[in-house]
């Protein structure tokens, strides 16, 4: 019998509306669970739980929070196999890569655990005798977290564990694709003594779940990840309504390697972040940006490289990538690269979907060459496991056409150049610049987030995340 997992309101695992089936990309015929649908009452019904545990838990203490999201942490590092495991079997990201991410989810809730204690204001001297000035930060209130389905526990991890920290109460609503590990979230936050309402869980739809939590004045500020369209909306509906908001959205990242690159540092940084993960990351380098004196030693390298890459069930050993989360996603990613080949491309490599012992959506990474800046394939996030690169005479034309692009989330260079590398740094409009390293890859500690059509409002993680997690009241004191 398959297993039934509810939504948690209020303190109460709560059943949905109706059931959705999450369903195993490496294997359709294997059902992970029914997961509960909200509809808008529903979520209305969990945003109200939350506005009432807010005055508590806003004014809960350092050490209440700590302990909470300190639990979950080393709960999520001891459980580290058997969820990334779940990861794996419902996104369809290797057994190692879904077993890191875990590792990571983990680290964040510690990370913003320690936070919870250093929730520091500032003291000044006012400019008037006797006065002196501090600089609160507070909660903002009810926060909507809003989660995309590439990474099913680390960018849940990344929201709910700021939200609380700094004393906010939380309605999450995870990607109808990857339900298993929000619902884990729940259920490990479930047995914390967090009071009831100030997390609550409602798994749904987009429009429904999601649209009521984005339109409700009870929802003080919204934090998004997901497609660009998706977000832009989001961000003029909660703007209309004067509730603060953060979006993180799509990505066209490029990665430039120069003729002095060392060549095996480029093949890894560019098929690790092109391909690793199905390219289905934001930070996934989809442009290759070559000049012309490594341009076929590079493109020879990467298409070797390629070719030794195992492509199977996301759980089985040896496998380097896994399937395309579903059919929908291969089929835009069939769709890229016919439309690239169409307009001038050359497929070098891959691209073709291949059959595996199990039913899956199973992809050979594709590698388009031959394109220029200007064709769809180089506007246009693909989100799956293709890149195609754009062979250029020099640097300075690398960086004009790495930065000649709507998006600004990631984007690195491979050189042994000390000059270009610190001009890249300076000169790249990403909000992410990686020197020698893949362009996915990106350390829990610090801030996360892009520039122009990628990211909008304040960064996420690190402890940039209070800028958005709280709000700051100056408060003027005369002793009399
Ligand atoms: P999506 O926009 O389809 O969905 C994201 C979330 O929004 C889901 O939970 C979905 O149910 C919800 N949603 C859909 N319609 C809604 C509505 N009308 N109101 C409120 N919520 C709604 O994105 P996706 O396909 O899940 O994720 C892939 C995208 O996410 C890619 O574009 C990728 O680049 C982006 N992404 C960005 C980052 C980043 O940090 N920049 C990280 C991961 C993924």
């Amino acid at each position: 019998m398959t297993t039934e997992f509810k939504n948690y309101i209020n303190g109460e695992w709560v059943a949905g509306v109706e059931s959705r089936p999450n369903i195993n990309p490496s294997d359709t015929s294997d059902v992970i669970g029914l997961y509960a649908q909200a509809d808008a009452a529903q979520t209305e019904g969990a945003i109200a739980a939350a506005q009432a545990a807010f005055p508590g838990w806003a004014f809960s203490t350092p050490q209440q929070r700590f302990d909470v999201l300190d639990q979950v942490g080393s709960e999520l590092l001891a459980r580290r196999e058997e969820i990334g495991r779940l990861l794996s079997r419902e996104e369809g990201k290797t057994l190692a890569e879904g077993m890191g991410e875990t590792h990571r989810a983990a680290m964040i809730f510690k990370f913003f655990a320690a936070e919870a204690l250093r929730v520091g204001g500032e003291t000044l001297p006012s400019v008037r005798p006797g006065v002196s000035v501090d600089v609160l930060r507070q909660p903002v209130g009810v926060v909507g977290l809003i989660a995309p389905w590439n990474f099913p526990i680390a960018i849940p991890a990344w929201k709910i564990a700021p939200a609380l920290a700094y004393g906010n109460t939380v309605v999450f609503k995870p990607a109808e694709l990857v339900p298993g590990c929000a619902w884990t979230i729940a259920e490990i936050l479930s047995r914390t003594a967090l009071p009831k309402g100030v997390f609550n869980l409602v798994m749904g739809p987009g429009s429904q779940v999601g649209a009521t939590l984005v339109d409700s004045p009870k929802v003080k500020a919204l934090s998004f990840t997901g497609s660009v369209g998706t977000g832009r909306r989001i961000i003029a509906s909660c703007a209309g309504r004067q509730a603060k908001v953060q979006a993180e959205m799509g990505g066209k990242n490029p990665v430039i390697i120069l003729d002095d690159a060392d060549l095996d540092v480029a093949v890894n940084a560019a098929v690790q972040s092109a391909y690793f993960s199905t390219g289905q990351r934001c930070t996934a380098s989809s442009r290759i940006v070559v000049t012309e004196g490594i341009h076929d030693r590079f493109v020879d390298a990467v298409v070797a490289k390629l070719q030794t890459l195992k492509i199977d069930h996301a759980l089985k050993a040896g496998t380097d990538i896994g399937p395309v989360v579903d059919q929908r996603q291969l089929d835009q990613n069939l769709r890229y690269v016919a439309i690239a080949q169409k307009e001038g491309g050359r497929l070098a490599w891959g691209g073709e979907v291949v059959e595996r012992e199990t039913q899956g959506f199973y992809q050979l990474p594709a590698l388009i060459t031959e394109t220029r800046n200007d064709m769809t394939i180089s506007r246009e996030e693909v989100f799956g496991p293709v890149a195609n690169v754009i062979r250029v005479r020099d640097y300075d034309e690398a960086l004009a056409v790495a930065n000649d692009t709507e998006f600004g989330l990631s984007a690195g260079i491979c050189t042994r150049s000390l000059k270009h590398a610190a001009h890249f740094k300076l000169h790249s409009q990403a909000g992410m610049v990686m020197i020698n390293l893949p362009t996915a890859g990106v350390d829990y500690h610090v801030p996360f987030g892009g520039t122009k059509g990628s990211s909008y409002g304040p960064r996420e993680q690190g402890s940039y995340a209070r800028e958005f997690y709280t709000t700051v009241k100056t408060a003027y004191t005369f002793p009399g």
